[in-house]
């Protein structure tokens, strides 16, 4: 039996790029199907990530063209993790494998063959790893890189230059649908769910229309989720940090009795200032960094739904 393949693309405002990728899309669907290694009724499901412009009307006109494209669209714009994981969830009761990729045409849709290869011989997800970063600016590629170092200095494990271009295929899904956390960093928790994985190497290009949605402010909110979502590091960091203050307090202490006992003592505002501000900076940092865990808490324990459906391509079934 050939697996079914669904190619979950999360859209946020893409009306110039879509009409160029869809067709690419579809004809990767044929030419998969055609050689044989996936099911004729793979699809192409797109997730409008509450867009503001065009891009639901052609997700509705693609579907009513092709009964390849089928499409939802999320009530409101949730940010790009959210979109992906509202396209696996749907797609994970209908399909063997969701291979998930942006829209843009950045990512290179022949990389696909490779990680379709992959599956068939047993790996259960498989990672598209950018191969270089040559058509990113020099801003952007120096800014990835140091997100994927600092989040894994940070104790956050991710696929060194992996985005969310990756196959898992429905068995792994099931499982990760049991990850009920609010705060989603897709790549740092699939590799959480384990199986067998394999990585498939690719060359990323330039986007073919429209703008990146990824500027550095989103892309540090990112970092921040990832490792406080993932890791208590900075909780450990905190201590270490707590405990050579102390360290370093306790010998302040010893040298201000001593000098105290050889009776050259000096009232210092100065350092008494000094040591108040150190003191009082160390503690906010703390403070926020508790802060940060304490909002995931409150979040974590709402248990909000993940993602809101308002629009199906598809009569829904009773
Ligand atoms: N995206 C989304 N919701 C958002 C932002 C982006 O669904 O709030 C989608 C976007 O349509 C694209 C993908 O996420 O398919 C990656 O975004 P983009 O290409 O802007 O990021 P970059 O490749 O520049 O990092
Ligand atoms: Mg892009």
């Amino acid at each position: 039996m050939t697996p079914v393949l669904y190619i979950v693309i999360p859209c946020y405002n893409e009306q110039e790029v879509l009409p160029i990728t869809a067709p690419q899309f579809l004809a990767k669907i044929h030419q998969l199907t055609a050689a044989g290694k996936i099911s004729e009724s793979s699809r192409i499901l797109f997730v409008n990530d509450g867009s503001r412009d065009r891009t639901w009307e052609i997700i509705r006109e693609l579907a009513a063209s092709d009964e390849h494209y089928i499409g939802i669209s999320q009530s409101r714009n949730r940010g790009h993790q959210n979109a992906v994981l509202a396209g696996l969830m749907e797609a994970k009761d209908h399909c063997d494998i969701t291979i998930s990729i942006d829209c843009d045409g950045q990512d290179d849709i022949n990389a696909m063959d490779a990680m379709v290869e992959e599956y068939l011989s047993g790996s259960e997800v498989v990672y598209g790893v950018r191969e270089s970063r040559e058509t990113d600016t020099f801003f952007k590629r120096t800014t990835a890189q140091g997100f994927y170092k600092f989040l894994s200095m940070m104790g956050a494990e991710v696929v060194y230059n992996h985005a969310d271009y990756r196959l898992i295929s429905s068995r792994v899904l099931q499982e990760f649908a049991k990850f009920g956390e609010v705060n989603l960093f897709l790549r740092g928790l699939v590799p959480l769910v384990g199986f067998k994985s394999s990585s498939v190497y690719y060359k990323r290009a330039e986007r073919l229309a429209g703008e990146s949605h990824y500027p550095l402010r989103k892309m540090i909110a990112l970092a921040v989720d990832g490792i406080t979502s993932l890791s208590v590091k900075p909780l450990h960091l905190i201590t270490g940090f707590g405990v050579f203050v102390a360290i370093l307090s306790f010998i302040g202490v010893l040298w201000a009795l001593i000098a105290a006992l050889c009776g050259n003592t000096v009232a210092g505002w100065a350092s008494t200032t000094c040591i108040v501000c150190f003191v009082s900076g160390v503690q906010l940092i703390c403070l926020g960094i508790l802060g940060e865990y304490i909002g995931k808490i409150y979040l974590e324990v709402k248990h909000r739904p993940r993602y809101i459906i308002s629009e199906r391509t598809w009569e829904e079934e009773k």
